[in-house]
């Protein structure tokens, strides 16, 4: 009963942009294997250490126990002859060796579930996902509910001014939007919050971290292409009554 059968493993992958519910249909998968009494182990990128909730968590507070991990690599060194199922949260950030271990996990038998974004705020893939969702038996592309008008959406709006590829602790930074009315300019000026949300957002952050006016002058920290991505963590934002409801995303 519940043997893992050689060889017969494979992978899933659960693929959208933020608040389209990644985290929760892992977190259902992951809980209908566990009532079936299979082994599991699921992990998460370590990428934002501000808080440590090793929790996969949902935004209605389901959650899977998980270890925290930086690349994909590590892994392998969780998973025994014993573990049937894997299951994998925000894939976009554990490196470009996630698809390599996957195949080897599936290879050896092991069910192996990975949710992640499939594009970035600029609607550009992110990989390593694309190599994922190549290489995967089952794709699932879940959709969010646009923010603007409502209809089906699979783009992320970053409605702040940054240029970095991810906004670390920032949630509200980002809405679901539909094809038509996603736009990656609204990220890259001011324009997009002429309230000035952005600004006190900003000093607010400063004051955190105590980064200096500098910063201020160049309209916020950039970081290049190159550098290492920081993940946010919406998923430990506060739900808002207006807000868009998912609090696990990219
Ligand atoms: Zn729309």
């Amino acid at each position: 009963m519940n043997e893992r059968p050689d060889g017969y493993g494979w992978i899933e992958v659960i693929a959208g942009s933020m608040f389209s519910g990644k985290s929760e249909e892992l977190i259902r998968r992951l809980r209908r294997a566990k009532i079936a009494r299979q082994k599991i182990v699921a992990f998460k990128p370590r990428i934002d250490d501000r808080y440590d909730d090793d929790d996969i968590v949902s935004h209605d507070d389901r959650r899977v126990e998980s270890h925290r991990i930086d690349t994909a690599e590590e892994i392998l060194d969780y998973v025994d002859d014993e573990t049937q199922v894997v299951g994998i949260d925000e894939g976009q950030f554990l490196g470009p060796k996630l698809p390599e271990v996957c195949e080897e996990l599936a290879n050896r038998g092991v069910r192996v579930i990975v949710a992640g974004l499939d594009q970035d705020y600029l609607g550009r893939p992110f990989e390593p996902m694309p190599a994922l969702l190549a290489i995967a038996e089952y794709i699932t592309k879940t959709l969010a509910v646009c923010m603007k008008c409502g209809r089906p959406a699979n783009r992320t709006q970053r409605i702040i001014a940054s240029r970095e590829r991810v906004v670390v602790g920032a949630g509200e930074a980002y809405e679901a939007r539909c094809r038509h009315c996603w736009n990656p300019e609204e990220a890259s000026e001011d324009h997009a919050e002429p309230d000035g949300r952005a600004m006190r957002r900003r000093a607010r952050e400063r004051e955190s971290s105590g980064r200096g006016a500098e910063d201020d002058a160049r309209g916020g920290r950039d970081v290049s292409e190159g550098d290492r991505e920081i993940e946010f963590d919406e998923r430990k934002q506060p739900i808002k009554a207006e807000s868009k409801g998912e609090r696990s995303g990219p």
